[in-house]
């Protein structure tokens, strides 16, 4: 049976890329560092393999190898999920700050890749998906670490799926629009929510199920010939050429 790890899987569209991978038959491990939302997580959704575990700590990264080997003794699917969102202008953005962002964002992603790489290139290859955000795809005023993480982390994902596709391995990413988690709502002001509303196509939020069935997709045989490409998930956000609110 094929083999999943979800990072920042205890919640929002990770958790909801778990269930979903769950439902299509695969083996799932999730991986978080919020140990509470995880065990919460476990008690809500049978059959999940539980990893508690920081993407942006190469010794947190190097035990999760080793849980998923013991776990399962494969890897098919990996999904770069786990994200942190700041939101402020230059001049308040202290490096603490930035350096949080880039750690979990950017970091996370090259770590966890890198480290699993041998086992996602056994057993006929695998795909990873990382997971950006329309933040990455134009500059705002208040988006200078979010952003940038998010632009970085896209041609990563160009990077990454150059140099491995010769050995079985795909890489994409999925540029989510504004979906109402935990993560966003700590940063959307009640004007940057209206705004969403407004100008995007669909004029309302995603829902964490409909960023799912992108990732899932992707993951999948149905897009065994996709690789290097970035998937806008985003109610036709990248379409209009919209500003980012
Ligand atoms: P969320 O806050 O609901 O979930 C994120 C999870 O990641 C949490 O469980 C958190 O504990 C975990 N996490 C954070 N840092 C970690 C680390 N260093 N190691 C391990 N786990 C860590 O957020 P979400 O909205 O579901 O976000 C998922 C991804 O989607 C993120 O990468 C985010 O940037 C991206 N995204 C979200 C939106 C949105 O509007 N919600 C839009 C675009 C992109």
């Amino acid at each position: 049976m094929k083999a999943a790890l979800v990072t920042g899987g205890a919640r929002g569209i990770g958790l909801a890329t778990a269930k979903g991978l769950l439902a299509e038959g695969w083996q799932v491990a999730i991986l978080d560092r919020d140990s509470e939302a995880l065990e919460a997580a476990g008690k809500e959704v049978a059959g999940l393999t539980l990893i508690n575990a920081d993407v942006s700590r190469p010794e947190d990264v190097e035990r999760a190898v080793a849980e998923i080997t013991a776990a399962f003794g494969r890897l098919d699917g990996l999904v770069n999920n786990a994200g942190v969102a700041d939101f402020g202008p230059i001049r308040e953005t202290t490096f603490e700050r930035w350096r949080r962002v880039m750690e979990t964002n950017l970091d996370g992603p090259f770590l966890m890749t890198q480290a699993f790489t041998d086992l996602l290139a056994a057993d006929g290859g695998g795909a990873v998906v990382n997971i950006t955000s329309i933040s990455g795809l134009r500059a705002s005023t208040l988006r200078v670490a979010y952003g940038t993480s998010k632009a970085a982390l896209a041609q990563l994902t160009l990077q990454q799926a150059a140099e491995l596709g010769e050995i079985g391995i795909r890489v994409n990413a999925v540029a989510p629009g504004p979906v109402a988690t935990k993560l966003a709502m700590a940063v959307h002001s009640p004007e940057i929510i209206a705004a969403y509303h407004d100008a995007l196509p669909l004029n309302r939020y995603g829902k964490e199920e409909e960023i799912a069935a992108a990732i899932n997709f992707l993951l999948s045989e149905k897009a065994s010939f996709i690789t290097g490409q970035v998937l806008a998930a985003d109610g036709g956000f990248e379409a209009t050429g919209i500003g980012l609110p």
